[in-house]
């Protein structure tokens, strides 16, 4: 048995910190560290590399990450209280949990842990979609992301053209990366349960996106699906001169952003890029 198999059960731990879930900081812990386990085997062979984790809370993913083969973990935290609360565990770690104390909106990511690196985490809700995006951007430092959302949000990561859940984040996360939805979780999972189901999904970097300027592709994913019930010459009005653009990108005026898939929307970044420069 490890010395990490040896800590105390998290509800102890919990308990001993007082750590009463605050709602502003998206907390909803996992205590069940078989659970905790299967996440971090979910991410997959970790051997060599440095696993970012946001939000350690009481450290019950940590646990399971430190179990894995990965050479180290990186966990950034914004709750002093856990901070104080995983000192025990940074101890049975013996050198391969690195704890910081900050906002991971803020946060270096690639400073931080050296290259291979993954994430891996239980993602604090209410800034898991700005997370993402800004880990989209630069992608291609990370081995992959193995990361639980709110059911709504892994749905619409990998929704598909044609329905209404389809939509930016999905365009530009599948323009990054192969989005895997891997497994539900129950909201009586955690503590205190949320009101719906959470996914965990994996999110594995594309070798050759098609080619487009991020914020290009943000710009126009915004203004077709800004108005999404419009077709796509009123809605990309915008942002400049739409009839050029949408022949320009090979596309069709009367369609709708809802039916236009990932190289659509790339074919039109670049005849946004172009018309811009
Ligand atoms: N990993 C733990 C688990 O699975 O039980 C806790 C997950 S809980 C959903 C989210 C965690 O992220 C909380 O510990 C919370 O304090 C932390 N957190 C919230 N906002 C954060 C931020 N901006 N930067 C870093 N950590 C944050």
């Amino acid at each position: 048995m490890s010395r990490i198999d040896e800590l105390p059960p998290l509800r102890d731990v919990i308990a001993r910190f007082d750590l009463g879930a605050k709602k502003a900081l998206g907390q909803n812990f996992l205590l069940d560290l078989n659970l905790t386990g299967r996440i971090a085997r979910a991410a997959g062979d970790l051997t060599g590399v440095t696993v970012i984790e946001i939000g350690p809370g009481p450290g019950g993913l940590t646990r399971g990450l430190l179990n894995t083969n990965a050479a180290a973990v990186v966990a950034i935290e914004r709750d002093p209280r856990c901070v104080t609360a995983l000192a025990d565990l940074i101890e049975a770690a013996e050198g391969r949990l690195r704890l910081v104390e900050g906002d991971a909106l803020e946060a270096d990511v690639e400073a931080l842990a050296p290259a291979p690196r993954a994430i891996v985490a239980n993602l604090p809700y209410n800034v898991a979609t700005p997370l993402l995006i800004g880990w989209l951007r630069r992608i291609d430092q990370f081995r992959s992301l193995t990361l639980m959302f709110q059911r709504e949000v892994a749905d619409r990561l990998a929704a598909k053209p044609g329905g209404k859940t389809y939509g930016r984040l999905s365009v530009i996360s599948q323009w990054r990366a192969d989005v895997r939805p891997l497994f539900n979780l129950p909201a009586r999972a955690f503590t205190p349960p949320p009101k719906i189901e959470s996914t965990v999904v994996q999110l594995i970097p594309r070798q050759s996106p098609e080619p487009a300027e991020f914020a290009a592709m943000e710009t126009v994913t915004a203004a077709a699906f800004g108005q999404r019930r419009k077709m796509l010459r009123a809605s990309l009005k915008s942002i400049g001169d739409a009839e050029s653009l949408i022949e320009q990108a090979g596309l069709i005026p009367t369609q709708r952003a809802e039916e236009i898939p990932v190289a659509g929307f790339a074919a039109l970044a670049r005849a946004y890029q172009a018309s811009r420069s």
